[in-house]
Formats: C-alpha cells, sequence, structure tokens
C-alpha cells in the first residue's frame, strides 16, 4: 500500500517501515534502518516543488546563526592549520558565511546549486581541491549521503558539517521538532551538534 525503498540508502541494509506523514502536498512513507539507524523516506519525487523556494520564509534564524558558524570555522582553522586555507561552504546559500569568512580572513568560497551566491559574488567553487568543506545544516537534506560525502571528500581532505541526530529509539512524528514536512528549510533555525569528519 505505500511506496516501497526498502533498502538503506547508507548500508543497504533492508529498512523497516514506521510509518506515513504528510510533507508538502503529499502523503510520504518513512523507514528506519536497523543496522546503522538512518531514516529515510521513501524516494523523493516532491524535491522540485522543495526547492522552488530554498530558503524559507520561516528560517528567521538566517542571519543570526552564520555569525555562529564563522566563528567555529576560525576557531577549527586556527586549531588545525591557520586561517589562510581555502574552504568551500557546501549549500551556501545566499553566500553569507563565504561573506563572514572571507571577511575574516579565510580563503572562502560558495558551492549551491539551487540558491544564488548573493552577497559573496564572484567567489563561486570551482571544483578545485581545498582544505576544509563546511556543511551546515544541509547534511540531513541530501538524498544519497554516501555520495555526496565522496564528493566533498574529492574536494577536501576534512569536513566540517552540523546537523542534529535522531535519538533513540526513532521519535514519533510528532514529538521532535527536526522532522519537517511542510518545508525543506524550515529547521534551519538552530545548529546543535558539530562533527569533524577527519580525511
Ligand atoms: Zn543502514
Amino acid at each position: 500500500m505505500h511506496k516501497h525503498e526498502t533498502i538503506c540508502r547508507v548500508c543497504k541494509t533492508q529498512t523497516e517501515f514506521v510509518g506515513v506523514r504528510p510533507l508538502l502536498q503529499s502523503e510520504v512513507s518513512y523507514f528506519e534502518c536497523p543496522n546503522c539507524g538512518f531514516v529515510q523516506t521513501e524516494g523523493p519525487y516532491w524535491l522540485e516543488e522543495a526547492y522552488e523556494e530554498t530558503i524559507n520564509i520561516s528560517d528567521t534564524g538566517i542571519v543570526a546563526r552564520n555569525p555562529t558558524n564563522r566563528n567555529i570555522v576560525i576557531s577549527k582553522l586556527l586549531m588545525l592549520v591557520g586561517l589562510n586555507q581555502k574552504v568551500v561552504d557546501f549549500d551556501g546559500g545566499y553566500g553569507l558565511l563565504v561573506r563572514l569568512l572571507r571577511d575574516g580572513g579565510v580563503d572562502a568560497w560558495h558551492s549551491d546549486p539551487y540558491c544564488d551566491n548573493l552577497v559573496a559574488v564572484g567567489f563561486e567553487d570551482d571544483g578545485s581541491h581545498v582544505f576544509l568543506v563546511t556543511v551546515f545544516e544541509a547534511f540531513e537534506h541530501f538524498v544519497d549521503p554516501n555520495t555526496v560525502l565522496a564528493k566533498m571528500f574529492a574536494l577536501a581532505p576534512n569536513i566540517l558539517l552540523s546537523t542534529d541526530l535522531i535519538p533513540k529509539p526513532m521519535p514519533k512524528f510528532d514529538d521532535w521538532w527536526y522532522y519537517q514536512s511542510r518545508t525543506r528549510t524550515a529547521h534551519r533555525f538552530a545548529s546543535k551538534t558539530y562533527a569533524s569528519i577527519p580525511g
């Protein structure tokens, strides 16, 4: 009765159907992997609708979080190697973080296929090798995380990402704020979990 996607897109294990939830104009099936814990929807067919407005009106933290993210990136660079490094901000939105990093002395570049770079124009990533890829509140949107990780590691030996890890056991749909059914980006107003992945 549901559109079935039963193989985990991370570890290829058989997933378990956990329920159906409204998402935008659709009813979408959710699946949980018993092996790695990855929670995924059925194969997304609503992305065109979801990406019509990349930065959502409910994303009221769009400005406030970027200075925080800039400080996190700069602190990491200072700890690891120093500021004068090439960094690409994946899913960089309007380019706010890239602008702030450049103002702070970091050689930062913008990458986002779904959103125009408005405030760091001229610094669009050209695919060349960099020291660090940053991914703030975007990783959870990737349909196939393994493919995106491989793409990022082809660019850089280091990845700094933020997301929110799903609690165990998986919360009910109404019991966890990080599920979003109406928009792609509404949950971006907060960042809780930071993970560095060395190459
Ligand atoms: Zn899995």
